[in-house]
């Protein structure tokens, strides 16, 4: 069933695969983004270039486009910078959301895919976690997103709105054609730092933490293909129009690897060593992060395709040696 899709934040990273995976999968898909952190060679079909917060230019977007659904990506994503300028990740993640969710009502847009976060729960008090994990985020962009997810809970409750709410755990690689992939200008994400690093591009990376009660002292995370997560998105859509109300929902593999075994996977798919330092723990980082995805996998009936780490990091070797943008 075709369906037309506007894809908020489509511009970036994970919002640019999942709009050419929709688009693959036969929708109609327009962009909308404001190119402040995205890149408009990644937006699939016509690109509304606007601000989120921009209540005039989304309503006129969502007013003719006669969208069946919104998939929502637009967010600042910098643990750090969020720490030393959070009003800026409350302004845009949380109000900026306000608005869209006004600007969909307004035109009667009622299904929403909304691109989350595991840092909504903060340090883990068990694992793996599980969508009832307490959410006490340690950031302002993790609270930023939780106060989204309140938002959303009251406009499934009340507004009739059908929302399903995604979180991810650690979002890595890129089209297996080599065609989209992560482009930060601040990157702060460990794949792509470790493959520059690799390749000569930047310093040796810092191994931030060896000291943590894990199997070889490093930090543990469950990274998870864009792929999957853009499947997951496609699914998330065709269940909303199918007429599910909308939930939370995890998406991980499951599987935690650590940062040394990343950078072993990385010699391994690449042959090349990645060159580092052993640097001090970084502030807020908990020791493990993975998640507890059943959910997801009975919901949705979404089954990663490419859990492998080697997997993973080939598609990201492939896209850092060539990136289009
Ligand atoms: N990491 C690291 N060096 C870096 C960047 C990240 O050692 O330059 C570690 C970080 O401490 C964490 C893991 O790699 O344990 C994943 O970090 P990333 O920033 O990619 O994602 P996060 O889990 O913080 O969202």
């Amino acid at each position: 069933m075709a369906s037309r899709i506007l894809v908020v934040g489509g511009a970036g990273y994970i919002g640019s695969i999942c709009a050419w995976a929709m688009a693959q999968a036969g929708h109609h898909v327009e962009t909308y983004d404001d190119l402040s952190t995205g890149h408009r060679a990644a937006a699939t079909g016509t690109l509304h270039v606007g601000d989120i917060r921009d209540r005039g230019r989304l309503s006129a977007v969502l007013g003719a486009g006669r969208f069946d659904a919104v998939m929502h990506f637009a967010a600042k994503s910098l643990v750090g910078e969020s720490v030393s300028h959070p009003l800026r990740y409350y302004d845009v993640n949380t109000g900026g959301t306000a608005t869209l969710l006004q600007c969909m009502q307004d035109a009667g847009v009622r299904r929403l895919v909304f691109s989350s976060t595991c840092a909504i729960y903060g340090d883990p008090v068990y694992l793996p976690l599980d969508e009832d994990h307490p959410r006490k985020p340690v950031s302002p962009y993790g609270d930023s997103k939780r106060m989204v997810e309140e938002l959303l809970d009251a406009c499934r409750e009340r507004e009739g709105m059908q929302i399903m709410a995604l979180r991810y755990f650690n979002a890595a690689g890129a089209t297996l054609d080599g065609a989209l992939g992560e482009s930060h200008a601040t990157e702060t994400h460990l794949i792509p730092l470790a493959l520059a690093a690799a390749m000569g591009q930047r310093p040796p990376l810092k191994l931030f933490g060896t000291d943590y009660e894990t199997r070889d002292g490093t930090c543990v995370r469950d990274y998870v293909h864009v792929l999957d997560l853009a499947e997951a998105h496609r699914l998330a859509v065709e269940r909303l129009l199918q007429g599910h109300a909308g939930m939370g929902l995890n998406l991980g593999t499951g599987i935690g690897t650590t940062v040394r075994e990343v950078l072993a996977a990385i010699h391994r798919v690449t042959g090349m060593a990645v060159p580092h330092d052993l640097a001090d723990r970084r502030p807020g980082d908990p020791p493990a992060l993975f998640a507890q995805a059943n959910r997801a996998r009975s919901v949705l009936g979404w089954q990663p395709q490419h859990e492998d780490i080697d997997a993973i990091v080939a598609t990201a070797a492939t896209w850092a040696r060539a990136p289009r943008y």
